[in-house]
């Protein structure tokens, strides 16, 4: 499902350039639960963020779902990650003028999705997380939890190839933390590829293949093959 080959990322400019990801290589199959852990700044998010193409690398290949991601436009790349990626931030990253519902149908809107069809999608995963209740609710009257999941609903909506989290419950108390992993293994349970960064010891416990990133280099990944 993934192929990474040799990713290297830096920051800033000729002078002050940052080496933040030195040589990744990780290859994920479809169906697998990987953590990612690493402490603040080893590179975690920025390889989050480039497995999501939401930032580029400058070096190395990247096979997503057979396909190359090089070079990609900003317009191939929005829809790429349309259709094969959905996404789980620490700070759930809802629009606070949309409620629910809408906020989970929006990946639809931007796919052409009628308005019927996708409301009807959306409520499907509202239900699958819990919240059909919630449907008209605005994120400022949902708790922490409730909108992590509302979040998960948005992810799963355009059944995309991988869930990438990033710091899924970062930003939650253990209870919520419980449910919201819960939540992610059931995901999980389905058949969805699930990537989750965390700097949690217990989160990365949960998963089935923990991999340890520091300072740019993968240190730890037990399905590494051996060189
Ligand atoms: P983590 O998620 O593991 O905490 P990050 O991937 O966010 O680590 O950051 C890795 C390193 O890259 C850090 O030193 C961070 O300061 C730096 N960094 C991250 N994003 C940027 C950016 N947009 N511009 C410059 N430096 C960045
Ligand atoms: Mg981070």
């Amino acid at each position: 499902m993934i192929h990474l080959d040799n990713i290297h990322k830096y920051y800033g400019s000729a002078q002050q350039r940052l080496h933040v990801l030195k040589g990744i290589d990780l290859h994920i199959r479809a169906g697998e639960l990987v953590s990612i852990m690493g402490s603040s700044g080893s590179g975690k998010s920025t390889l989050l963020n480039i497995l999501g193409l939401l930032d580029r690398y400058d070096e190395g290949h990247y096979r997503l779902a057979d396909q190359p991601m090089e070079r990609l436009s900003e317009r191939r790349a929005a829809q790429f990650r349309n259709q094969l990626i959905g996404f789980v931030f620490q700070s759930f990253n809802l629009l606070p003028f949309k409620n629910a519902l809408e906020n989970v149908a929006l990946p639809l809107y931007y796919q052409g999705v009628g308005r019927k069809a996708r409301n009807e999608q959306a409520r499907h995963y509202l239900e699958r997380v819990g919240l059909a209740d919630r449907a008209h609710h605005m994120p400022n009257e949902l708790s922490g939890g409730q909108k992590q999941r509302v979040a998960i609903a948005r992810a799963l909506v355009t059944q995309p190839k991988v869930i990438l989290a990033d710091e899924p419950t970062g930003a939650l108390d253990s209870v919520t933390t419980h449910e919201v992993m819960e939540l992610l293994h059931s995901v999980h349970r389905q058949g969805n590829t699930l990537i989750i960064v965390t700097h949690e010891p217990e989160i990365a416990a949960q998963t089935q293949r923990r991999i340890v990133l520091r300072d740019g280099r993968i240190i730890a990944d037990p399905a590494a093959e051996p060189a």
